[in-house]
């Protein structure tokens, strides 16, 4: 691509840029094998893709995959996708896709440190919520009761339903067409979880990158929601104080850092966000510093070799570890569990169970391509990847739509 190619072991000099040089595919390739550990993923070693594509020139299989997952509608979808508060609760609260972009930050800064490969972990991020359905786990619980004679419906398998198969993007094939690595990681290896055949045989642990995308989720959202529910009143500092030693330890580092601030302050917001930022700094770097010590003492030599090591190499330490617990706790009891989300979930499975049978008797009332869809699938399936695509908005507008409550929005 370069029309001055440097040799391969070379870092580009200030002149070899005012000749033009680039950062080729083939150059950043060579950069990965170079800067990232041993058992980091290499984009030049994929799997490749189920329909078979030219590389690109510019860019790695990962960053293509990452700029697919950009550009899809389900990704925009997440805007207006219920992360736990809805969109009419605030405009600064978290969506999905303010939640994505910040379990992206997490897991980039997580990964990089570690020496894993960053744009991959940026891509899982990116992409791990868009099967979720809309108003959050309540949506998730609704349409699972709904599809409990035909498989059920799990966010975690949905993903692999919209890159794979709903998203459009060339006439050449379904779906994304992304990177078996990516489609991989895309699935939760919880023993719970179903686990496709065409993945078989099920490696012990997922790669490294996917373990730090999953604690970067959990990470991202341990801190928001803290935000989130002291911002919009549903618990106090003074009862995260007396319940969560995660919480003081936050408090004491911005007190050494900014001494009086905590006390003399009246900006409440301010306050939060300073010691939720402390928060987010602290489970960040125990999270590197505790991984690096494990993935030191376990030793795995490549990619596949950390698939196969029983114990979790990307983790918090142990005394982290219980006070991330007793975070959660408190989240759970004081939050998840809130009245107001009660009354939202009970809303959410209103909406959809009533679009659902609405839909089932129906089917003209969903857009041609899900109509053809039901004859692929069923009509129960079709119905259901038609929901689960919904923002919370467009299924509410369905919802009065169908029942006659306002007019049509389409
Ligand atoms: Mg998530």
């Amino acid at each position: 691509m370069n029309s001055d190619p440097l040799p391969p072991w070379s870092i580009p000099s200030a002149e070899a840029w005012k000749r033009g040089h680039m950062l080729d595919r083939a150059t950043k390739e060579h950069f990965e094998r170079s800067l990232l550990a041993p058992y980091a993923l290499f984009s030049s070693e994929s799997k490749g893709r189920a329909h078979a594509e030219e590389d690109d020139d510019l860019r790695t299989c990962w960053e293509r995959d990452r700029d697919r997952v950009i550009h899809c509608t389900a990704f925009r979808r997440l805007m207006y996708k219920t992360q736990v508060l809805v969109n009419s609760d605030g405009d600064h609260k978290r969506t999905r896709l303010s939640h994505s972009l910040e379990v992206a930050q997490v897991a980039r800064s997580v990964g990089s440190a570690l020496g894993l490969n960053e744009v991959l972990c940026e891509t899982l991020a990116l992409a791990h919520d868009i099967g979720h359905p809309p108003f959050g786990h309540r949506g998730e619980t609704a349409l699972d009761a709904l599809m409990q004679s035909r498989g059920g419906f799990r966010h975690n398998n949905q993903v692999l339903r919209v890159v794979d198969q709903l998203e459009r993007r060339s006439p050449d094939y379904p779906g994304l067409n992304l990177t078996r690595e990516v489609r991989e990681s895309l699935l939760k290896n919880e023993p719970g979880e179903q686990w496709p055949k065409e993945f078989r045989p099920r490696p012990v642990r997922p790669y490294l990158e996917a373990q730090v995308v999953d604690l970067a989720d959990s990470t991202a959202y341990n801190v928001h929601d803290i935000e989130d529910g002291l911002v919009a009143g549903m618990f106090t500092e003074e009862q995260l104080e007396q319940a969560c030693a995660l919480w003081l330890g936050a408090r004491e580092s911005v007190e050494l850092r900014h001494p009086g601030f905590l006390e003399d302050t009246h900006d409440r917001n301010l306050r939060i966000k300073r010691i939720t930022n402390e928060l987010l700094k602290i489970c960040i770097n125990d999270l590197i510093h505790a991984s690096s010590k494990r993935i030191k003492r376990l030793g795995p030599k490549s990619a596949d070799d950390a698939r196969k090591i029983k114990t979790r190499q990307i983790d918090h330490s142990r005394p982290l570890k219980s006070e991330v617990t007793q975070l959660q706790k408190f989240l759970h009891k004081h939050f998840y569990r809130h009245p107001h989300l009660r009354e939202l979930s009970r809303q959410a499975e209103k909406v959809l169970s009533a679009l659902f049978g609405e839909l089932l008797e129906n089917p003209s009332e969903m857009p041609a391509w899900y109509q053809e869809w039901s004859e692929e699938v069923g009509r129960h399936r079709a119905v259901c990847d038609y929901l689960a695509g919904m923002t919370d908005r467009f299924a509410q507008s369905e919802f009065d739509r169908l029942s006659g409550r306002s007019a049509p929005t389409r």
